[in-house]
Protein backbone atom coordinates (compact mmCIF):
# COMPACT_ATOMS: atom_id res chain seq x y z
CA UNK A 1 0.00 0.00 0.00
CA UNK A 2 1.13 3.43 -1.08
CA UNK A 3 1.78 5.98 1.64
CA UNK A 4 2.58 9.45 0.64
CA UNK A 5 4.41 9.99 4.34
CA UNK A 6 7.01 6.85 4.18
CA UNK A 7 7.93 8.15 0.47
CA UNK A 8 8.82 11.55 1.96
CA UNK A 9 10.54 9.79 4.98
CA UNK A 10 12.24 7.40 2.90
CA UNK A 11 13.22 9.95 0.18
CA UNK A 12 11.20 9.10 -2.70
CA UNK A 13 8.95 12.15 -2.81
CA UNK A 14 10.14 15.65 -1.92
CA UNK A 15 9.40 17.61 1.17
CA UNK A 16 10.88 20.79 2.53
CA UNK A 17 12.65 19.18 5.07
CA UNK A 18 13.65 20.90 8.38
CA UNK A 19 15.12 18.27 10.36
CA UNK A 20 15.85 14.87 10.21
CA UNK A 21 17.22 11.47 12.30
CA UNK A 22 17.30 7.92 12.46
CA UNK A 23 13.22 7.45 13.84
CA UNK A 24 11.51 11.01 13.17
CA UNK A 25 11.17 13.27 9.78
CA UNK A 26 9.73 16.73 9.64
CA UNK A 27 9.09 18.83 6.85
CA UNK A 28 6.76 21.68 6.41
CA UNK A 29 3.17 21.31 5.21
CA UNK A 30 2.41 21.86 1.74
CA UNK A 31 -0.75 23.84 2.46
CA UNK A 32 -0.40 25.70 5.78
CA UNK A 33 -2.64 27.12 8.69
CA UNK A 34 -0.31 28.95 10.05
CA UNK A 35 2.88 30.90 9.73
CA UNK A 36 5.01 28.04 11.33
CA UNK A 37 3.52 24.99 9.73
CA UNK A 38 5.37 21.78 10.60
CA UNK A 39 5.03 17.90 10.47
CA UNK A 40 7.45 15.73 12.77
CA UNK A 41 6.37 12.60 11.35
CA UNK A 42 8.26 9.37 12.18
CA UNK A 43 9.54 7.01 10.15
CA UNK A 44 8.06 3.77 11.32
CA UNK A 45 4.67 3.60 9.77
CA UNK A 46 1.85 3.64 12.86
CA UNK A 47 -1.73 4.84 11.11
CA UNK A 48 -3.08 6.50 14.18
CA UNK A 49 -2.58 7.82 17.61
CA UNK A 50 -4.95 4.70 18.29
CA UNK A 51 -2.23 2.71 16.60
CA UNK A 52 0.07 3.13 19.45
CA UNK A 53 1.51 0.31 21.38
CA UNK A 54 3.56 0.97 24.53
CA UNK A 55 6.49 0.27 22.80
CA UNK A 56 6.10 3.04 20.60
CA UNK A 57 5.73 5.55 23.32
CA UNK A 58 9.63 6.63 24.10
CA UNK A 59 8.75 7.45 20.15
CA UNK A 60 5.86 9.71 20.62
CA UNK A 61 8.12 11.91 23.37
CA UNK A 62 10.60 11.85 20.81
CA UNK A 63 8.30 13.29 18.54
CA UNK A 64 7.07 16.47 20.61
CA UNK A 65 10.75 16.96 21.94
CA UNK A 66 11.91 17.82 18.18
CA UNK A 67 9.15 19.55 17.69
CA UNK A 68 9.87 21.77 21.49
CA UNK A 69 13.46 22.03 19.44
CA UNK A 70 11.90 23.12 16.23
CA UNK A 71 9.88 25.81 17.47
CA UNK A 72 12.48 27.13 20.23
CA UNK A 73 14.89 27.16 17.01
CA UNK A 74 12.77 29.72 15.14
CA UNK A 75 11.69 31.27 18.77
CA UNK A 76 8.63 30.59 18.79
CA UNK A 77 6.47 31.82 21.77
CA UNK A 78 3.51 29.92 22.08
CA UNK A 79 2.34 26.95 19.84
CA UNK A 80 -0.28 24.23 19.20
CA UNK A 81 1.00 20.89 18.86
CA UNK A 82 -1.63 18.40 17.11
CA UNK A 83 -2.49 14.96 15.98
CA UNK A 84 -5.63 14.40 14.00
CA UNK A 85 -6.49 10.99 15.28
CA UNK A 86 -9.18 9.30 12.75
CA UNK A 87 -10.99 10.56 10.30
CA UNK A 88 -14.01 12.27 12.70
CA UNK A 89 -10.64 13.88 13.86
CA UNK A 90 -9.71 15.19 10.77
CA UNK A 91 -7.21 12.82 10.11
CA UNK A 92 -6.37 12.73 6.36
CA UNK A 93 -2.60 11.13 5.90
CA UNK A 94 -3.22 7.85 7.48
CA UNK A 95 0.31 8.34 9.12
CA UNK A 96 0.59 9.58 11.86
CA UNK A 97 1.99 12.83 12.81
CA UNK A 98 2.51 15.82 15.16
CA UNK A 99 1.64 19.40 13.70
CA UNK A 100 3.27 21.71 15.04
CA UNK A 101 1.64 25.18 14.23
CA UNK A 102 2.42 28.83 15.79
CA UNK A 103 4.27 31.90 14.36
CA UNK A 104 1.32 33.95 14.55
CA UNK A 105 1.85 38.08 16.43
CA UNK A 106 -0.85 37.01 18.87
CA UNK A 107 -3.44 34.57 19.79
CA UNK A 108 -5.21 32.84 16.95
CA UNK A 109 -8.94 32.85 17.53
CA UNK A 110 -9.19 29.55 16.15
CA UNK A 111 -7.34 27.03 13.66
CA UNK A 112 -8.80 24.39 11.79
CA UNK A 113 -6.54 21.77 10.26
P1 LIG B 1 -4.10 15.49 8.83
O1 LIG B 1 -5.41 16.16 8.50
O2 LIG B 1 -4.04 14.07 8.29
O3 LIG B 1 -3.76 15.58 10.29
O4 LIG B 1 -3.01 16.36 8.13
C1 LIG B 1 -2.38 16.04 6.95
C2 LIG B 1 -1.55 17.25 6.57
O5 LIG B 1 -0.63 16.84 5.60
C3 LIG B 1 -2.36 18.40 5.98
O6 LIG B 1 -2.13 19.59 6.74
C4 LIG B 1 -1.85 18.50 4.55
O7 LIG B 1 -1.76 19.85 4.09
C5 LIG B 1 -0.48 17.85 4.63
N1 LIG B 1 -0.04 17.16 3.43
C6 LIG B 1 -0.77 16.29 2.68
N2 LIG B 1 -0.03 15.79 1.67
C7 LIG B 1 1.20 16.37 1.79
C8 LIG B 1 2.39 16.25 1.00
O8 LIG B 1 2.50 15.52 0.02
N3 LIG B 1 3.45 16.99 1.42
C9 LIG B 1 3.38 17.82 2.51
N4 LIG B 1 4.50 18.51 2.80
N5 LIG B 1 2.28 17.95 3.26
C10 LIG B 1 1.19 17.23 2.90
ZN1 LIG C 1 3.41 5.54 5.97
Amino acid sequence: MSCVFCDIANGRAPAAVEYEDDRVVAFNDINPAAPVHILIVPKKHIPTIADVSEEDEPLIGHLIRIARKLASERRLEGYKLIFNSGEKGGQIIFHLHLHLLGGWDRKPSTVSI
